[in-house]
C-alpha cells in the first residue's frame, strides 16, 4: 500500500477521485472511437460526470470504417479460393457467382449493429453523448456546433480528453481528388474492373488481397521498393512473391506526378515511367492525426513535428487539464493501443490507480492474403540491439494447401538471443497466422526461452506445431 501511496503522491497535479466542481462535466471527451469510448466509460465507472462529443458515428475508425468491416471483407473475399479448393476435397461446386451489394450491405448492417452497441454502452455508463462537432475555446470550455434544432452551445469541463483519431492521407497532387480512401471503400456502389492502390503498407496490402479475390485487376503502386516497412524482411518477401503469383501487379519506386481522369476511370501519371490506368484509385499512403478545427491553438495544446497532439507517457498534453489518446497522438496506430491508453488515462486520473501503457512486444497483423503476424523484434532489429542472435525458421506447405494443389508456402520465424536463449521475436505468414500469433505473443511477452518452446509437446496435426518443432 505504501508504494502505491508514494506513486500516487508523485503523480502531480491530478485529482484522482471525482470532486464536485463548478464545471458542467468532470471529463469531456472529444471523439467516440475506441480510445474515447473506453476512457469515457471507465472514468464514469470511477464516479466522474462524463460527456462525449462525436460528429460522425459512435465507434470510430475501427468499428465504422476500419478493422471490423475490413476483416469481414477479408472473410468474404477468401471464399473465392475456398470454393476452388473445395473441389479437391470432393465437393461439387456449381457455377459460383459473387454479388458485391450483398456482401457490402451485410457488412454495413453489422457495422450498424456495433454502432448501436457502442451507443448503448455509453448510455449504460451514464455518459452524455453530444452528436456534434466540439471545439476547445480554452482549457476548460468547449463549443458544440449547432445541429438540427439545437443551437450552438458552450459547456465546461474540469478535464478534457482529445481522442479524435486520424484520417486517410490524400496527397497534395493535381487530380488527387479522383481517388477514394478507406473511408469510401466500404460503400462502393459496384466493384471496379480494375483498381490502382497507392501505398505499400497495411491498407494497401489488405485491400489488394480483398479486391484481387473479388475478381478486380489490382495494381499496387508504391513510392519505395519495399512493402510493409517495419515487418521482418523474410515475411515481406514471401507476401510479395505470393501476391505476384496470384496475379497482383506491383510497381515500385513510383513517383506519382498527377492523376488524370479518363473515359473509363483514372490514369496515374508517374515521373519517368509509363502511366498506370484503372477504373478506380485507392489512396493508402498513411493516416494523419485529426487535429484541425479542434481549437487546440486556443487551448494552448502543443503538437509534434508530425502534427499529432504531443503527450507524455501518461497521455498528458502540455496543458494541465487536457490529455490525448489513440491515433491523434504520435504513438502506435492500433485499436488495442488506443483502448489501453484510454483505460490507463481513466484509471490514473479518475480511479486513483496510476497506470502506464506498456508498448513493449505489441503484436500486430496484416490481414493480407495470406496474412502476416508479428511480435517482438525482427531479425535486423534484434541483431542491432542484442548482437548475436539465432534464427529458426519453418518454411512449409500447410497440409490443406497440399491437398488443394495450392502451391503456397507458409513461413514461421523465431529470433532468439544467442546469449540468453530468450525468444526476442516471432514472425509468421500463412493461413490463420494472426490467430496463432496472439497466443504466441504471450510467450514472447513473458520472455520465454527457446528451450521452453522445445519442451512444449506439439499439437498434431496443426500448422502451429511448427513453432515448437524448429531446431
Ligand atoms: P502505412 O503507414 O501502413 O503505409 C503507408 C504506405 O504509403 C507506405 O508504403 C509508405 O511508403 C507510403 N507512403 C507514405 N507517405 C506517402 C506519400 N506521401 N506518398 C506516397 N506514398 C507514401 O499506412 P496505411 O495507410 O496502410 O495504414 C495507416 C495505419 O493504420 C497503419 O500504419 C496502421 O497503424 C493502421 N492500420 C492497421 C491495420 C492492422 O492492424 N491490420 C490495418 C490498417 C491500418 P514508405 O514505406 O516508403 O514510407
Amino acid at each position: 500500500m505504501g508504494a502505491l501511496v508514494d506513486h500516487v503522491a508523485s503523480y502531480e497535479g491530478v485529482s484522482y477521485l471525482p470532486l464536485m466542481t463548478t464545471y458542467d462535466h468532470d471529463l469531456f471527451v472529444i471523439g467516440a472511437g475506441s480510445g474515447g469510448v473506453r476512457a469515457a466509460r471507465i472514468a464514469s465507472g470511477h464516479g466522474a460526470r462524463v460527456a462525449v462529443a462525436e460528429e460522425h458515428r459512435v465507434g470510430g475508425t475501427c468499428v465504422i470504417r476500419g478493422c471490423v468491416p475490413k476483416k469481414l471483407l477479408v472473410y468474404g473475399s477468401h471464399f473465392a479460393e475456398d470454393l476452388v479448393d473445395a473441389r479437391r476435397f470432393g465437393w461439387t461446386i456449381g457455377d459460383k457467382g459473387f454479388d458485391w451489394p450483398t456482401l457490402r450491405d451485410n457488412v454495413l448492417h453489422e457495422v450498424d449493429r456495433l454502432n448501436g452497441i457502442y451507443k448503448e454502452t455509453l448510455a449504460n455508463h451514464d455518459v452524455e453523448l453530444f452528436h456534434t462537432r466540439a471545439e476547445l475555446l480554452d482549457a476548460h470550455t468547449i463549443r458544440l456546433a449547432p445541429t438540427g434544432d439545437t443551437p450552438e452551445r458552450t459547456v465546461s469541463a474540469d478535464k478534457m480528453l482529445i481522442a479524435t483519431g486520424a484520417r486517410p492521407l490524400v496527397p497534395d497532387l493535381p487530380g488527387a481528388e479522383y481517388g477514394i480512401t478507406s473511408n469510401e471503400v466500404f460503400h462502393l456502389e459496384r466493384l471496379p474492373k480494375s483498381l490502382v492502390i497507392a501505398g505499400g503498407g497495411y491498407i494497401a496490402n489488405e485491400f489488394a488481397g480483398i479486391f484481387h479475390e473479388l475478381g478486380v485487376k489490382v495494381t499496387l503502386v508504391n513510392r519505395g521498393d519495399t512493402i510493409l516497412r517495419g515487418y521482418d524482411q523474410a515475411l515481406r518477401d514471401r507476401l510479395l512473391q505470393i501476391s505476384m503469383t496470384k496475379g497482383i501487379r506491383f510497381v515500385f519506386n513510383c513517383d506519382v506526378e498527377r492523376i488524370d481522369q479518363t473515359n473509363s476511370g483514372i490514369k496515374v501519371v508517374v515521373k519517368g515511367d509509363d502511366p498506370v490506368e484503372a477504373e478506380m484509385l485507392l489512396w493508402a499512403i498513411g493516416r494523419r492525426p485529426n487535429v484541425e478545427g479542434l481549437g487546440l491553438d486556443a487551448a494552448g495544446v502543443a503538437l509534434t513535428d508530425q502534427h499529432a497532439v504531443a503527450v507524455d507517457a501518461d497521455s498528458r498534453t502540455n496543458v494541465d487539464t487536457i490529455w490525448a489518446v489513440g491515433d491523434v497522438t504520435d504513438r502506435i496506430q492500433l485499436t488495442p493501443i488506443a483502448i489501453r491508453e484510454g483505460h490507463a488515462f481513466a484509471d490514473s486520473v479518475f480511479g486513483g490507480t496510476p497506470t502506464r501503457v506498456d508498448y513493449d512486444c505489441v503484436p500486430s497483423a496484416v490481414f493480407s492474403n495470406p496474412p502476416i503476424a508479428s511480435v517482438g523484434l525482427t531479425e535486423a532489429q534484434a541483431k542491432n540491439r542484442h548482437g548475436p542472435v539465432k534464427v529458426f525458421t519453418s518454411d512449409f506447405r500447410p497440409m490443406k494447401n497440399v491437398l488443394a494443389g495450392r502451391n503456397e508456402r507458409s513461413l514461421y520465424k523465431l529470433v532468439v538471443d544467442a546469449a540468453t536463449d530468450r525468444v526476442l521475436g516471432a514472425h509468421m505468414i500463412g493461413p490463420d497466422a494472426p490467430e496463432i500469433l496472439q497466443a504466441l505473443a504471450v510467450a514472447v511477452k513473458a520472455r520465454l526461452t527457446k528451450a521452453a518452446f522445445d519442451e512444449t509437446v506439439a499439437l498434431h496435426p496443426t500448422m502451429a506445431e511448427e513453432l515448437v518443432l524448429m531446431r
